[in-house]
């Protein structure tokens, strides 16, 4: 008789307010970090192995810029007034540049020195079908975060092409830059590089690296989820080599741009009651958004916002310290709903290398028919396949592995030990 699976079943997880979430695998175009080295041998400059070497004349310094080049990294040398460097290092990641640095900076006896993180760029290549969606949600980003946005259309065999539209917009204390553009001579590119590029650069200006990348990753997400991208829309990267990161949305960054655009999420909020609107008021406020965008957000004036706030002035709730705004209420309604807020995520949708990315992630807490409950770092997520996935499980007694789909649990084929979570080591999953 077959024994009863012993993993935990579904209905014994708290699942919390599960939403409709996705992921996309981003790649890393270009990353910069400056160096400022105290000296350098620049008369070793030509002993570089590997490196390629050019001497440009520049009018801003005097002892002109000395530009290196292996592979996709650049390095640019300039010489400071006060007799100082600094390497400016272009590369495929953050890494890449660091260990070009590394490499030169010994070569050239750049002992001294002080690292300086730029930026990053990442990119996912899109189908031109959702250009337009693609471009609508660049509008609703720019609606709740821009302090600048731009764009140039051309004309394509009849039809409008965005073929650059950026947003330029302060997120979570960071500067970033979102736009969706094409190649310069896409229409005679063949193949992925034909199609427009979605792209997010994060500018780091001392602030914490990793969570700047966080923001860009989630901003990058939030954007193609709202153009609603799915497998199909996602193209390869139209570059050889390039480093590859999970990005999934922010469900508070994609509930503002639902709020800005939707109306019936703001037709919504207008039915609420007072208390929610305070409440949310107070949110907005308490993620940085001035008095005046938070009533753009939630779509009432100025005036009545400043009714509302005023009234929680009055309930101690905030106060004003000088221009800004000071959130006092502890614990908001809306912080404590979102810790609740579970992803579930259609790996369907997927495209293979963001699928691959999420799995590999993953540490399971359950698999059941069509569903698998795990835990990414902190989060708990839900995933959702069309056909059931297969369980990969490793013998603790003979240490084989065994694949199987079903509900009972197995015993090793080699040695008969029941097998359950804690040998289930992977799950493999096939896509329709
Ligand atoms: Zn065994």
């Amino acid at each position: 008789m077959p024994q009863k699976d012993p993993t935990p079943r579904l209905h014994e997880f708290d699942k919390g307010v599960a939403y409709i979430s996705s992921a996309y695998a981003a790649h890393i175009h270009r990353a910069r970090i400056d160096y400022r080295v105290k000296k350098l041998r620049l008369d070793k400059i030509d002993e570089l192995e590997g490196w390629t070497h050019e001497y440009k004349k520049s009018e801003r310094y005097e002892h002109g810029v000395h530009i290196l080049r292996f592979n996709k990294t650049t390095i640019t040398i300039f010489h400071n007034k006060d007799g100082t460097y600094t390497l400016q290092v272009v590369s495929t990641s953050l890494e890449e540049c660091r260990e070009a640095f590394e490499q030169v900076a010994l070569s050239l006896e750049a002992f001294d020195y002080e690292e300086m993180p730029r930026y990053l760029e990442l990119y996912i290549r899109y189908h031109e079908r959702k250009e337009r969606a693609v471009c609508e949600a660049l509008e609703a980003f720019a609606d709740v975060y821009a302090f600048k946005q731009s764009s140039v259309w051309k004309w394509h065999e009849g039809k409008r092409v965005a073929y650059v539209n950026r947003v330029q917009a302060q997120l979570r204390g960071y500067v970033i830059h979102a736009k969706t553009y094409r190649h310069k001579r896409w229409r005679s590119e063949e193949g992925a590089r034909r199609h427009p590029k979605l792209e997010v650069v994060v500018y780091f200006k001392g602030k914490e690296v990793a969570r700047g990348i966080d923001v860009a990753r989630r901003a990058l997400a939030t954007l193609a989820k709202f153009a609603n991208l799915r497998r199909r829309d996602i193209l390869e990267a139209g570059e050889e080599g390039l480093l590859q990161v999970l990005c999934e949305p922010d469900p508070e960054m994609l509930r503002l741009l639902n709020a800005r655009h939707g109306r019936s999420v703001v037709e919504k909020i207008a039915r609420e009651s007072l208390e929610t609107r305070r409440e949310q008021l107070l949110w907005l406020l308490k993620q940085g958004y001035s008095l005046k965008v938070a009533a753009k957000i939630m779509r009432i004036s100025y005036r009545h916002a400043r009714r509302i706030a005023a009234e929680c002035k009055r309930r101690g709730e905030l106060v004003r310290r000088g221009r800004k705004w000071i959130v006092k209420a502890k614990r908001l309604r809306l912080e404590e709903e979102r810790k609740k807020l579970v992803p579930i995520i259609h790996i369907d949708e997927l495209d293979k290398d963001a699928r691959r990315m999420l799995l590999e992630q993953l540490s399971l807490e359950a698999v059941q028919d069509h569903t698998i409950i795990a835990r990414k770092g902190e989060e708990r997520l839900i995933i959702k396949c069309k056909l059931a996935p297969r369980k990969v499980y490793e013998c603790q007694v003979c240490h084989r592995e065994l694949t199987w789909i079903g509900e009972s649990a197995p015993a090793c084929p080699y040695c008969g030990a029941i097998l359950d979570l804690k040998n289930l080591k992977r799950v493999v999953i096939d896509v329709v």
